[in-house]
């Protein structure tokens, strides 16, 4: 089953070209990442080698790579795109290549934001009376109002780490360490379809405080309340996030009586996403309740990041942003509670928005799981 027509349609490459020249930019340069494979569908390798896709305002788009990365590139959406694969031989100069080939007098570049220093560097030399600037602000408006095809993808995504969260109880116990936990998890990341694990948080007692614990050595003890933040990428590139808190066997008192606001809270922003929310007003929701319930100095992150190509990426869900929410954003809710020394508790659903508000695109049960 492949997807890469309706993920990568071929359209991409002119409209990040209209946002490049609309930013006033005379190339885009675009080295392998989540950029890369946003524009083109390509899954290159970052390599000391330079591969990068060359968007010019005026002429048609190419990509560079070295010869020996040639035959995966055409084996790629790549290929289907209509655009010059332009092998460099190794004791070639890319950079000059590139350089050579773009008009004279090219005056602003954008590089991609997640493009190495050492290449930046290398285009700098090469182009040197051209101003460079970062590519993520244009590309980022372009990514964050995902297709149908992406929502549908994350919506496989969403489902593939549910299935995960569905078998907690199969290695979630007392006298196991998080790492063995967490080791389990991990396989059934990759048994459930991701092509990749990309993070798994076991956060058992004490180390549920910290938000962005992993796993250590700690013997989960009876009565534990335990963070399990697990998330992947799928063979199509599209990831999952999704945190849910477990009790292993009846947890303190103190804990019920948070995790019952948190619950509500969460509950509240998932549904209260829509079409013209701000940001910052959808982290309000969540906050508030928090804070009333005596709680406020304790929720000490922010409600929520976008989410596609990236784990994190825009629109994030923070104090002080006033993005409105529009049809086709996906991002996370997850309020957190965190008692220095004692436990934790998080719950975390991918939320896309939708012209009748929000789809969750997790659906397990967000009540307290006592394995
Ligand atoms: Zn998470
Ligand atoms: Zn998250
Ligand atoms: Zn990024």
């Amino acid at each position: 089953m492949t997807h890469d027509a309706e993920l990568y349609p071929a359209d991409r490459l002119d409209r990040a070209r209209a946002a490049a020249v609309a930013a006033g930019y005379d190339a885009l340069l675009v080295s392998p990442g989540p950029d890369l494979r946003y524009l083109t569908g390509y899954e290159a390798l970052p390599l000391e080698r330079l591969t990068c896709l060359v968007l010019p305002a005026e002429g048609e788009a190419f990509l560079v790579v070295p010869r020996l990365e040639k035959p995966a590139a055409e084996a790629s959406p790549v290929g289907g795109l209509g655009i010059e694969i332009a092998g460099w031989a190794e004791t070639e100069d890319p950079y000059a290549l590139v350089a050579g080939r773009l008009a004279r007098g090219v005056g602003r570049v954008a590089v991609d934001d997640h493009m190495w220093a050492e290449k930046v560097f290398g285009f700098r030399a090469a182009l040197p009376g051209a101003e460079q600037g970062l590519a993520g602000p244009l590309l980022h408006g372009l990514r964050m109002r995902k297709s149908p095809a992406e929502v549908a993808a994350l919506r496989r995504a969403g489902a593939a780490i549910d299935r995960v969260h569905t078998r907690m109880a199969d290695w979630l116990r007392a006298g196991r360490t998080e790492r063995e936990v967490g080791r389990d998890i991990a396989e059934a990341l990759l048994a459930e379809g991701h092509a990749r694990v990309d993070f798994v948080i076991v956060a058992s007692g004490p180390n549920g405080a910290s938000p962005h614990h992993e796993v250590s050595d700690r013997v989960i003890g009876a009565g534990d309340p335990v963070v399990v933040d697990i998330g992947g990428t799928m063979p199509d590139g599209y990831c999952s996030d999704s945190t849910r808190t477990y009790a292993v066997g009846a947890p303190p008192a103190d804990f019920l009586e948070y995790y019952a606001v948190l619950l509500a809270a969460q509950t509240a922003q998932t549904e209260a996403v829509r079409p013209g929310l701000t940001a910052e007003a959808l982290d309000a929701v969540g906050r508030d309740l928090i804070t009333a319930a005596g709680y406020g100095d304790r929720f000490i992150h922010r409600t929520g990041h976008g989410i596609g190509l990236e784990t994190h990426e825009e629109p994030y869900i923070v104090a002080g942003s006033t993005r409105p929410l529009e049809p086709g954003m996906a991002f996370s809710v997850e309020p957190g509670v965190y008692l220095p020394g004692r436990h934790g508790a998080r719950i975390e659903d991918i939320v896309v928005c939708t012209p009748d508000g929000g789809e969750r695109l997790n659906v397990t049960g967000r009540e307290l799981v006592v394995l």
